[in-house]
């Protein structure tokens, strides 16, 4: 995939960039027999820390689980596709969905999935627990460049 545009942005100035933008600068050394490290900074401020804002999607199984990457994975041999369900900068997107889902437990700890949707039986409640919880999710309207999809209950 190639990247354009800046995905980079400063914690400090929020000034944004690409990671090719970002200068080197040498760590003090404590003692002369030190290895020299460095670090990339911002071209502005020279501040560490950024936020990677690489666009990613989040997307949905019927099963309820939520899964985040670069794109939309192709449908499964069975036929059911993967629903998306949320678009932003990866810095902001898997916090906002952890804030906003449900957290598995047990055989699915780790995991995050749409409240309702796991027990929810039938396409067409699946479909309406999801609808539901993506209109929740985006009431107040952007958070961080992070956007849901919208859906239309059944
Ligand atoms: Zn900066």
């Amino acid at each position: 995939m190639i990247s354009t545009g800046a995905s980079v942005k400063c914690t400090r100035c929020r000034h944004m960039h690409t990671e090719a933008d970002r200068i080197s600068r040498p760590r003090p050394r404590r003692s002369t027999g030190d290895i020299q490290w460095s670090d990339l900074v911002c071209p502005r401020c020279g501040c560490k820390n950024y936020y990677d804002c690489t666009p990613q999607v989040a997307w949905c199984w019927a099963s309820g689980l939520i899964e985040i990457g670069d794109s939309l994975p192709p449908n499964e041999p069975g036929g059911s596709g993967a629903i998306e369900i949320a678009a932003g900068p990866k810095y902001a997107l898997k916090g906002q969905l952890s804030a906003l889902a449900r957290h598995g437990k047990g055989a699915s700890a780790g995991m995050l999935l749409v409240p309702g949707v796991p027990e929810a039986e039938g396409q067409r409640a699946k479909g309406d627990a999801l609808a539901l919880w993506l209109a929740w999710c985006s009431r107040p309207k952007s958070r961080d460049g992070v956007s849901f999809a919208k859906r239309k209950a059944a």
